[in-house]
């Protein structure tokens, strides 16, 4: 799977325009934003998102009466006549619905159409969905954290797997954090996958136990960081590169340099009010993405991780 980080290309033509149906309707107080602004963001960032989302299981995160209303986080919907949306075979996750791709921008259209705001992806792509093809940390603040030490915890992050000989990519979640990305080759299970990524954070928390905790939950991580592994596992979802958030002020989660990380000011750095001129230049913080897919073999070896 090449992630490529071109320039976004417009796919808004007259007849997909068309299909958005209520466009004026307010979906978010803070921003402004209107259902007919979701779908042109996504028509706009088309490019850019579809490599993130491209034969991947997607959940959706829905909000038919904006962000003040009910919203529902779908894992499966009835794709019908729309073109741009894939079901799977219902054997990749037996027992249940058949999941879901979006597999063209037109898709996202017809997404925006069903007020979809969020997509979150799984760590695997439809060809072999028993082989996640990359390992997510999610870096979540506990009450009191400082936006410093977020910054601080995700350069500490990178260099503890440099150590380990990984690669990582990082972005913002829209939201209140940070997301560090590190693909791997497909020849490990999701046991293996999750369990290694939980040894990690629990390295870091059992070295930095006053800046770190290893367990979810509110309660033990007031003023410490926690490095979520939990989305590693089968089924389990990160919000996708590119996605816009349902949060007051509609974050986005944007891909970002290393250098970057000190730069910006918070998980919600950009949003729908502010993203134009970032998706009007090159956004190739993950070129090497593609590339950098890596064995854990050696990483596990140095971890003192036994499978
Ligand atoms: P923030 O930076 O504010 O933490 P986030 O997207 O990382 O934003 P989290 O609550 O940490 O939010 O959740 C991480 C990911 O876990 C989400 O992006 C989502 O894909 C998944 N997730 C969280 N809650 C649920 C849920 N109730 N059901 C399914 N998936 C969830
Ligand atoms: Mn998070
Ligand atoms: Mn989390």
């Amino acid at each position: 799977l090449g992630l490529r980080h071109d320039k976004p290309v417009s796919h808004m033509k007259k007849e997909s325009s068309r299909t958005i149906t209520n466009a004026e309707r307010l979906i978010d107080t803070a921003s402004g934003a209107r259902k007919g602004d979701v779908a042109a963001y996504y028509q706009r960032a088309a490019g850019l998102i579809m490599p993130h989302l491209k034969d991947r299981p997607v959940a959706m995160l829905r909000a038919p009466d904006g962000l003040k209303g009910e919203l529902f986080f779908q894992k499966h919907i009835e794709v019908g006549r729309m073109d741009g949306l894939m079901q799977l075979d219902p054997a990749l996750d037996p027992g249940r619905d058949p999941l879901v791709v979006v597999r063209s921008p037109a898709g996202l259209n017809e997404t925006a159409q069903l007020n979809v705001i969020e997509f979150h992806t799984w760590n695997a792509i439809r060809d072999r969905i028993d082989r996640p093809d990359r390992i997510t940390f999610d870096l979540d603040p506990g009450q009191g954290v400082k936006w410093a030490a977020m910054q601080e915890a995700a350069h500490l992050l990178r260099s503890f797997l440099q150590e380990l000989g990984l690669p990582a990519f990082v972005k913002t979640s829209g939201g209140k954090g940070l997301h560090v990305v590190v693909p791997i080759v497909r020849r490990y299970d999701w046991d293996t996958a999750k369990g290694f990524s939980r040894a990690v954070v629990q390295h870091i928390a059992d070295v930095l136990p006053k800046r770190f905790s290893a367990k979810s939950g509110p309660r033990n991580r007031v003023g410490k960081i926690f490095i979520d592994y939990l989305r590693n596992g089968f089924g389990a979802t990160t919000v996708a590169a590119w996605s816009l958030r349902a949060r007051p002020g509609m974050g986005i989660s944007v891909p970002i340099d290393w250098d970057e990380v000190d730069m910006i000011e918070g998980g919600d750095h950009w949003s729908v009010s502010n993203i134009d001129e970032r998706l009007d230049t090159g956004n190739t913080p993950w070129a090497g993405y593609a590339d950098s897919a890596a064995a854990l073999g050696p990483a596990m070896k140095r971890l003192g991780y036994e499978n």
